[in-house]
């Protein structure tokens, strides 16, 4: 995706829980025990049956042989660069980003020509010539590389209004060697994510809050450390060189791709706005192919540098709040479907409560209510049910996204290092300031998800 905040990958599906009735008691493929609770998906951890629910794996296999030999093939190269990562060699990546960074040039030089040619026919053309610099001024400002917003409005939150939140971060960063964050803001993503934006290149730290309530007061640690060595990782995707130069490249497909609209009237007005309609599109189809094509390569080239720049952050998340914590936050984006499993549930009760005002309405669950059931029910997902989303990672994690190894290799990396203790920790005092900063946006936040 076009965007340079990276964030953390999206969970995968949530996987249909059969009824107590149609659950079988022992694997029908090698007969071993099948974990009896219904709130989760039947399967057998001795030999994987059901790890996949057949009507996820039907569609796997619907996927045509071309598609599945890319997903092979992307597999290979993941594992192979998790070799590398393990054994130290950062040699092949800085070659990955010298060779990108020389292929954004051609994509910044086309911006920088575009408005010079505009700036020569205005300062030595004649009228028409000015007209036509003009027409290529508004080009190039169109072209122009987009280096993104200071977020301002809801869910930002200032210094002012989140002392011990900034005064956690900066702790992070300092631990870290890195700087302070510029801006925070929250959001109603289970995810996190760290970005720089603007002429005066702002650090931007995103958190989602059901990620966040979702994590122990460690794990936080980890999550901010993780998105906070962005700045200190080596990450150049985020820099300002290549990444306006795939935000520009996403930002001219976009101006180039065809639009559908919406067709209307009949006879031969109509007929000819439809062949008028078929030829410019067959042509912008064609003209949005470069930039395509062109972003595609980028990301490609940047993807197994990006890949190693998150093994990295991972390892700084462990240095700054232990390798424990950084494990179990990893676990923890494995559970994203359950948060959708308690808004669903919670969203539920709520509408089907007495309406308010009349005498004998039984007072209800309301929007403040998500976020303690929430970690109820993440506390309650028993070990196997995690294991066999671990093992999910696995199966289909080399697919979920470019930019981010599958949670399962993240996880392995920090098994292979000795593990580290805690170099910041959040005390229970500093942990109560930052819920009660947040409460007001959790609140919001809560509204969100429960209406939607
Ligand atoms: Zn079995
Ligand atoms: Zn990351």
């Amino acid at each position: 995706m076009p965007n340079p905040a990276a964030p953390l990958p999206p969970a995968p599906a949530p996987a249909p829980t059969p009824s107590a009735s149609d659950r079988p008691r022992s694997c029908p493929a090698c007969s071993g025990p099948i974990d009896p609770d219904p709130r989760f998906t039947a399967w057998c951890p001795a030999c994987e049956w059901n790890l996949v629910p057949a009507e996820e794996a039907a569609e796997e296999c619907a996927r045509s042989a071309k598609e599945q030999a890319r997903e092979r093939a992307a597999a290979e190269r993941t594992e192979r660069l998790f070799e590398e990562v393990v054994a130290g060699r950062g040699d092949i990546t800085r070659r990955d980003w010298l060779a990108a960074s020389a292929f954004a040039v051609p994509v910044h030089a086309v911006t920088v020509a575009v408005a010079g040619a505009a700036a020569w026919l205005l300062v030595t053309g004649n009228t028409p010539l000015r007209c036509l610099g003009a027409l290529l001024l508004a080009v190039a400002f169109l072209l122009r590389p987009r280096l993104g917003r200071v977020p301002s409005g809801t869910g930002v939150l200032s210094r002012a209004e989140a002392p011990a939140l900034y005064g956690l971060t900066d702790r992070v960063a300092a631990g870290l060697g890195a700087p302070p964050v510029g801006v925070i803001r929250v959001t109603e993503d289970f995810n996190a994510s760290m970005g720089v934006v603007g002429l005066r290149r702002t650090s931007v730290l995103t958190i989602g809050l059901p990620l966040w309530e979702a994590l122990d007061d460690q794990q936080r640690v980890a999550l901010l450390g993780h998105e906070l060595a962005h700045r200190v990782n080596g990450d150049n995707r985020r820099g300002l060189w290549l990444g306006s130069a795939m935000g520009a490249l996403a930002h001219w497909y976009d101006l180039s791709r065809p639009r559908e609209r919406a067709q209307g009237g009949y006879g031969v007005v109509a007929l000819l706005s439809l062949i008028g309609d078929y030829i410019g599109n067959a042509f912008l189809r064609l003209v949005s192919q470069l930039p395509y094509r062109a972003y595609l390569l980028l990301d490609r080239l940047t993807a197994r540098a990006g890949q190693q720049a998150e093994y990295k952050a991972d390892e700084f998340g462990a240095r700054v709040a232990s390798t424990e914590a950084a494990g179990g936050m990893l676990e923890t984006l494995l559970l994203g479907p359950a948060t959708g499993t308690v808004t669903m549930r919670l969203r539920a009760e709520i509408q089907s409560r007495p309406r308010s005002g009349r005498r004998d309405a039984a007072p209800g669950p309301d929007v403040t209510a998500l976020w303690p059931q929430l970690r109820a029910h993440l506390a309650a997902i028993p070990p196997l049910e995690r294991e066999r989303l671990l093992r999910r990672s696995r199966k289909d994690g080399h697919t979920v996204d470019a930019s981010h190894p599958p949670t399962h290799l993240r996880l392995a990396l920090l098994g292979r290092r000795t593990p580290l203790p805690a170099a910041v920790t959040c005390a229970p005092d500093e942990a109560t300031a930052i819920a009660v900063e947040l409460a007001p946006h959790g609140t919001r936040v809560a509204r969100v998800l429960l209406a939607g």
